[in-house]
């Protein structure tokens, strides 16, 4: 028997609805939308980026995930890990007794036939999926449609033996799962690049060749099984994981466009490049959002919301702190008080607490947040700004 899959909801919509609207989301944001996304109380005026928070495809994946748990009230119901990168999401699943099985002392091979696993919206790999199928389990599958959007696209590349070159993090569930896609059952080939920088010695090698035990060594979580340099980047086509910054992408394929046309020539280009932009627009909006309020307001400093492991959130802050003060928190009580402040510095693998942060006399707080981040927190830090700012 194939395993039952739901892929557009359980027609239960209407009756989560007023969980949703209950956890997430609140009346102050709406109110501070209405102001002209401004909030002033006293001394502290806080302007809100305009598009920021919870997107289309965490919106889909989180109503999904409680709609599972009332459809299957009797049954356990699983998620492959976090759902998205919010730990007060999280949190609030774990709280209606939704298990991760990415939790210490889970495990696949506990799985049933009569257990339900819901797959969250940066998807899952080709493995896995055909690992929960095989033991029977009832799936939800919440994959947001502009990651399917990408996997259309490195499929596509494989089918006509290009290399997907994927602009990402190689540990992010969403790459890994684009990465599976792009291998295409053993005849595709992969690369992930990080940043500039690998997308750089990548097309140093297109353009001048080199020590391949040398480049699979500096990528060597990074690309598909028995990639070899000298063949696999002889024809490649750009993606990106959805959610990284778009103007770093654009430049990393430009950078390769470049390289293929150095080594090959106009007359070759054609059919040995290609790539299209898989920033998701949700990305998008909120990266533009944020560059329009900093060219629009001068800001004292910005406050960015969201996971530190949420990669969206953190190129919102990368984009901030190139221009301004710029606190990173995960929850609104990285704000201890007036005098401190717990974030995460932007290029930081660690949280740390930053003493006199917050100035005397008139404050202009940016604030934005990442798209897994609910309102309701959103709401909580103005509110919690408003009573630092006052004391
Ligand atoms: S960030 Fe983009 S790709 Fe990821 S879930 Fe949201 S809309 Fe979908």
């Amino acid at each position: 028997m194939p395993p039952l899959i739901f892929r557009k909801g359980l027609d239960l919509k209407h009756e989560v609805a007023h969980l949703l609207v209950e956890r997430y989301h609140s009346d102050l944001v709406a109110t501070v939308k209405e102001a002209d996304y401004r909030y002033q109380s006293g001394r502290l005026t806080v302007h809100l980026a305009r598009e920021f928070g919870f997107c289309y495809g965490v919106d889909r994946a989180v109503d999904y995930a409680y709609q599972a748990r009332r459809r299957f009230p009797d049954q356990q119901v699983f998620l492959t890990g976090e759902i998205i990168h919010n730990p007060h999401v999280n949190e609030q699943l774990r709280g209606q007794g939704i298990r991760f099985l990415s939790d210490a002392g889970e495990s696949l091979d506990a799985l049933t036939p009569e257990d339900v696993v819901i797959l969250p919206a940066f998807g899952i790999t080709i493995e896995l999926l055909d690992d929960l199928a095989g033991r029977g389990c009832t799936l939800v599958d919440t994959t947001c449609g502009s990651v399917l959007n990408v996997w259309k696209n490195v499929k596509r590349y494989a089918d006509d033996g290009f290399t997907s070159v994927i602009h990402g993090k190689y540990w992010h569930e969403e790459t890994r799962a684009t990465a599976s896609q792009a291998l295409r059952g053993g005849r595709g080939h992969y690369l992930v690049v990080l940043d500039r920088a690998e997308a750089n010695l990548a097309c140093e090698y297109i353009r001048h060749g080199g020590d391949p035990a040398a480049f699979l060594g500096r990528f060597e979580h990074a690309v598909s099984p028995g990639f070899d340099p000298n063949v696999h980047l002889q024809r490649v086509g750009c993606a990106n994981q959805t959610t990284m910054l778009s103007s770093e992408s654009l430049e990393i394929g430009e950078t390769f466009r470049q390289a293929m046309h150095d080594r090959y020539g106009e007359a070759e280009l054609a059919s040995r490049f290609r790539a299209y932009d898989t920033i998701c627009s949700a990305t998008q909006d909120r990266q533009d959002a944020v560059t329009a309020l900093l060219a629009a307001e001068p800001l004292t400093l910005m406050i960015v919301l969201g996971g530190y492991n949420s990669s969206n959130t953190c190129n919102l802050a990368r984009i901030c702190a190139a221009r301004l003060p710029t606190y990173h928190i995960a929850e609104p009580e990285g704000l201890l008080s007036e005098a401190a402040i717990r974030h995460r510095p932007v290029g930081s693998k660690h949280e740390s607490t930053t003493m006199d942060w917050l100035p005397a006399g008139p404050l202009a707080i940016g604030l934005t947040s990442g798209a897994s981040t609910p309102d309701n927190l959103v709401g909580t830090v103005i509110r919690r700004l408003d009573e630092l700012a006052a004391r």
